[in-house]
């Protein structure tokens, strides 16, 4: 099976409705597909009636296809009356995801969607597989579609719907998603009181969703179909206890403010997505004002790291990069430059990982292409950008809902909690200090020395990146290079050395002696900052809790057995940390994760990704091996 996932072979009617060649079926009604939507599903599922008197509402979908199910539903969303700050969320899922342009063609045909779908597709889902979020924040919806298979997509994924909206092609002409396992796991995703609409009456799906506990229901179907479905999941019946070791989903608690410690770009991140949500927040820092840490460098860049084999991490590492594209997309072109890095490997291990990546890519070639130097394969990152990280940290902290206080040192989280009153839910994100601040937790985070070295005085230059480990970029008068990597020594006091600029000018005369030519060296300006890292590299977000309380209860997994109880930990306390040197990468999209975790939302992660970054797995895996932790 190759990584890129395979799109669908279509061909259009002459009224421009794109039929499935493979499946020999329809996208939407001939009669018409946007009625369609509207009766089938959204009437069907209650809406809008249903979401007027909720903060949020869910809608799950099995086929993505052209959107347009998404768009009606948005339509529908936008002219309602609804609570002020609610949000909708739609999953969905779609194994043969069309082009852009594809989905351009066949939605044409609404010219009332025009706005909706230029909107859609200027967020067109990314052709890689796995879990992608797409926030809509004009419109206050959020789209998380996983690019696979539907049974895939219903047993790694956390989500429970109000809705659903079954509209996987004709179960006869479809019989692989149609199958009996469906139903039960759409169970396990339906919140109390979910409805179920689809245009189909197929006696097996009547029977799969009556077996699995819905309560199943004809109707009168829509334009040339006789009858259609309707189903509800009656209230509270499946609230069997899933075992959560890694506390994927943490219990829901009450806050009415944020209060956020680190103004870096985890914390900006955080309280920039709160605040879109509604929430007061207030960013606490002991520096004098904003990115006075790792996030303070002139320039970054943002690119992303593809491993060799389709693994859950490496789904993790895409997403990220993705996420964090589209999120800074919304930014000023000051705060960031697209341009395309080139990747060149470092030694002949990552050489042959980058063959592999080549013969077999996850992305398409409007994102990665490689070419040959020296006889040594070379990623180009055509999507990746430069950021100016303090025009962004400042920019995402710039929101109405959010207060900075500056000169605010915290030393532990309670003694914060004191202050700001237990309504509150707290984020620590203060780089590798912030281990400090959670000592019940005892994360072990290590602080790396990070120097860059760099010119301002440069004849204006085309903007280019390069990077092998180390990295060179330059735009406008700025070519900047680094970072070092050093670890710091606990009460060492980082700074600036002339090691630091030694071995950075070695890496910048190894990826780029041409550009190094025009640099006066005379006039290089350097930085230190240290970055936190965690053991395996990977970033820490997640729910905080007590390493004295959780020991007892994950202690069956020394045994190799399953954790059955509850793990206790604190749903007011948060963190996200450890992001080494790809702070601005990562922490778009586990900001996502860490608003759906504390309000009870579809997890923007598949969860073996949340558990890849889980604050718990050092334990667990000390547990497991029966060593001591920290
Ligand atoms: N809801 C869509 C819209 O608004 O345009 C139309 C959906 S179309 C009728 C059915 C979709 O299901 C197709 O896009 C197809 O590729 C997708 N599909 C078929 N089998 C699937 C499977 N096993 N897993 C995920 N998606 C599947």
């Amino acid at each position: 099976m190759s990584r890129l996932p395979p799109r669908p072979d279509l061909e259009w009617k002459d009224d421009g409705t794109p039929v499935s060649r493979a499946f020999d079926d329809v996208y939407f009604s001939l009669s018409d597909g946007l009625e369609e939507t509207r009766s089938v599903f959204l009437k069907a599922c209650g809406l809008p009636e249903r979401w007027s008197d909720r903060e949020r509402f869910t809608i799950a979908e099995l086929g993505f296809g052209t959107g347009l199910n998404f768009l009606g539903l948005i339509e529908c969303w936008q002219k309602s009356t609804r609570q002020p700050d609610a949000w909708l969320h739609f999953v969905s899922v779609e194994k043969f995801l069309m082009s852009a342009d594809d989905a351009r063609k066949a939605l044409s045909r609404w010219p009332e969607l025009d706005a909706l779908s230029e909107l859609l597709i200027s967020r067109w889902p990314v052709r890689m597989r796995g879990l992608q979020h797409i926030e809509f924040p004009e419109v206050n919806v959020t789209l998380t579609i996983y690019i696979g298979d539907a049974e895939d997509w219903l047993y790694l994924c956390d989500f429970k719907a109000d809705a659903w909206f079954l509209d996987g092609f004709a179960p006869a002409k479809n019989d692989d998603m149609w199958r009996d396992r469906l139903y039960g796991l759409m169970a396990k995703h339906s919140a109390p009181g979910c409805l179920v609409g689809t245009y189909t009456v197929a006696g097996h799906v009547r029977r799969g969703l009556a077996e699995a506990g819905f309560e199943v229901a004809k109707k009168p179907g829509f334009g040339r179909k006789r009858e259609r479905l309707e189903a509800v999941w009656p209230d509270g019946k499946n609230d069997e206890a899933v075992p959560d070791p890694y506390v994927c989903l943490p219990d829901r608690a009450t806050f009415q403010n944020v209060a956020v410690v680190g103004a870096g770009i985890a914390g900006a991140c955080v309280a920039n997505a709160f605040a879109r949500r509604g929430y007061r927040v207030s960013v606490f820092d002991a520096a004098s004002g904003p990115a006075s840490g790792a996030s303070g460098n002139p320039l970054g860049l943002v690119m992303p790291r593809i491993d060799a084999a389709d693994t859950m991490q490496a789904r993790l590492l895409l997403q990220c990069y993705f996420r964090a594209l589209q999120f800074y997309a919304h930014l000023d072109d000051e705060a960031k430059i697209p341009v395309t890095a080139r990747h060149f490997a470092q030694n002949d291990k990552e050489r042959t990982r980058f063959e592999k990546v080549l013969a077999d890519p996850p992305l398409d070639e409007s994102w990665l292409t490689g070419e040959w130097v020296n006889d040594s394969p070379v990623l180009l990152h055509h999507g990746a950008i430069m950021v100016r990280p303090t025009k962004v940290v400042e920019a995402l902290l710039d929101h109405p809902n959010i207060s900075c206080v500056w000169n605010a040192p915290v030393s532990e989280i309670d003694d914060l909690r004191n202050d700001i009153g237990e309504a509150t839910l707290v984020i620590v994100t203060a780089g590798w200090t912030s281990g400090t601040m959670m000592t019940h937790a005892g994360l072990s985070l290590a602080g790396k020395l990070g120097q860059v070295d760099w010119t301002d005085q440069l004849a204006p230059c085309v903007t280019s990146a390069r990077a092998d480990g180390s990295y060179i970029v330059r735009t406008d008068n700025t070519l900047l290079f680094g970072a070092t990597f050093e670890r710091v020594k606990a009460g060492e006091t980082p700074d600036c050395s002339e090691e630091a600029r030694q071995s950075n000018l070695e890496a910048a005369m190894r990826l780029a002696p041409d550009w190094m030519q025009d640099v006066d060296r005379s006039d290089l300006k350097s930085r230190a900052s240290v970055r936190g890292t965690t053991p395996d590299r990977m970033p820490i977000a997640g729910v905080l809790f007590e390493t004295g309380s959780v020991l007892p209860v994950l202690g069956p997994l020394a045994h190799g057995i399953d954790v059955c109880e509850p793990v206790p930990h604190q749903p007011l306390n948060y963190t996200l940390t450890g992001l080494g040197a790809r702070g601005f990468t990562f922490a778009p999209l586990l900001a996502d994760l860490i608003v759906s975790q504390a309000l009870g939302e579809p997890l923007p992660l598949a969860r073996s990704e949340v558990e890849q970054v889980s604050p718990l797995r050092f334990l667990i895996r000390a547990v497991r091996k029966g060593t001591t932790y920290p």
